[in-house]
């Protein structure tokens, strides 16, 4: 199955995605977002390449998204399954990515679109705190760690991300607004767009993805 999670930052699509990854264990999580983090924490070219961007809360260039995912379906058994998580984020890459599935023989399943207001999306990024050794994600009202600043699962340190600060936000949201969110209609025409109110709090919001990915 190929599933595409599409919405704001910070409307609970990493949280969702890794979620089912868990259940099923055939499918595999392709999050742009931190393919990128992690090329950074390395310190490789492409790290260098997307730095300045990400730092800025502007959208890396349709190619070097593109090479990234091209690279990470290289060889993958498509019929696993996948959920990809802030990919497609522009037209362009939405029309290359349905070009590329076409050759390997596999439509899109569903579209997930996670619809949140933007005032509920600065409110969740501002209380979002992630793990810098194991990149696992809290957030201190809605999912707190045990202990306040420790990771549960491997103890490390929990900060918030550059780009979660208030002035990076804002830029995110007027990307998102700007070039990603042209990307429902793209898919409501084409027939595989499900909405899901992902203002509800995390469990109530599983179910409802749950149903629109048929699992
Ligand atoms: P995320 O973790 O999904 O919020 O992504 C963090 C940042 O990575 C974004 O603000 C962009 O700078 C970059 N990024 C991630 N995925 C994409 C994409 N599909 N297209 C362009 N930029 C992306």
């Amino acid at each position: 199955m190929i599933y595409v999670f599409l919405g704001p930052p910070g409307a609970g699509k990493g949280t969702q995605a890794r979620y089912f990854m868990k259940r099923h264990d055939k499918l595999a999580h392709v999050e742009t977002g931190q393919l990128f983090r992690d090329a950074m924490k390395r310190g490789s070219d492409l790290g260098e390449q997307v730095r300045q961007y990400m730092e800025a809360g502007e959208l890396v260039p349709d190619d070097i998204v593109m090479e990234l995912v091209e690279k990470r379906l290289v060889g993958a058994a498509l019929d696993d399954g996948f959920i990809f998580d802030g990919f497609p984020r522009t037209i362009e890459q939405g029309e290359r990515f349905d070009t590329l599935l076409r050759q390997k023989h596999r439509p899109i399943d569903a579209v997930v679109y996670f619809a949140i207001s933007d005032s509920a999306v600065v409110r969740r990024l501002d209380g979002r705190r992630v793990c810098t050794n194991c990149d696992r994600t809290y957030h201190r009202t809605y999912d707190p760690p045990t202990e306040d600043g420790v990771c549960d699962r491997c103890e490390g340190e929990l900060v918030r991300r550059s780009d979660d600060s208030p002035e990076a936000v804002r830029k995110r949201l007027q990307e998102y607004h700007a070039k990603t969110e042209p990307l429902v209609s793209f898919y409501r025409e084409k027939g595989s767009l499900k909405r899901v109110n992902a203002e509800q709090n995390i469990e109530p919001l599983r179910n409802d993805v749950r149903d629109a990915l048929d699992l």
